[in-house]
């Protein structure tokens, strides 16, 4: 693999380690502007303070995750780096097991990516879609999920939706 931090720049391989550089570094943002937010919400005193039920407490999860959609809206960068690391930060989470549900204290992971979406109203041709057909196929791949993408499908979005249509009944 190539040196992340050495290389260069006006490469082919030094554009795409930049892209990618990049990517990760907003990825991390995004996942810090989540945490911070729960500490803007209080949500840690809110849990405690009021022994929040499983439900109330998967609310206060998407509550983060959208302050901290808005948080990388507001800095006006690139739409599709933002709107790209958004989605790869949520659809990380998928490798840690083999089914999408967030346990007691975190929303499915389908549920994220749909607040995601909605958030950021991907519009039809927009390439995340085509990145998250990419995670979902990886993910099958890794734990043998089988979700099988054949067929026809007029683009992406359509192929994401029926692609987490599988998963859903199976994981
Ligand atoms: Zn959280």
């Amino acid at each position: 693999m190539p040196n992340p931090e050495f290389f260069d720049d006006k490469s082919d391989e030094g554009w795409y380690i930049s892209r990618t550089n990049d990517l990760y570094v907003e990825t991390l943002n995004f996942i810090l502007y989540h945490e911070t937010s729960h500490a803007e919400f209080e949500h840690i005193r809110k849990i405690s303070a009021s022994n929040l039920s499983s439900e109330k407490q998967k609310e206060l999860e998407l509550e983060a995750d959208t302050r901290a959609i808005e948080l990388m809206i507001s800095k006006n960068r690139n739409q599709n780096v933002t709107e790209l690391s958004i989605i790869v930060g949520l659809a990380s989470i998928l490798f840690f097991k083999n089914n999408l549900s967030g346990g007691q204290k975190h929303p499915d992971i389908d549920s994220r990516l749909e607040n995601a979406i909605q958030i950021l109203k991907l519009r039809d041709d927009s390439s995340v879609w085509s990145m998250l057909c990419l995670f979902i196929k990886e993910w099958s791949m890794r734990f043998s999920l089988n979700v099988n993408d054949k067929g026809s499908y007029k683009n992406y979005k359509e192929l994401y939706y029926k692609l987490m249509s599988q998963v859903k009944n199976c994981c």
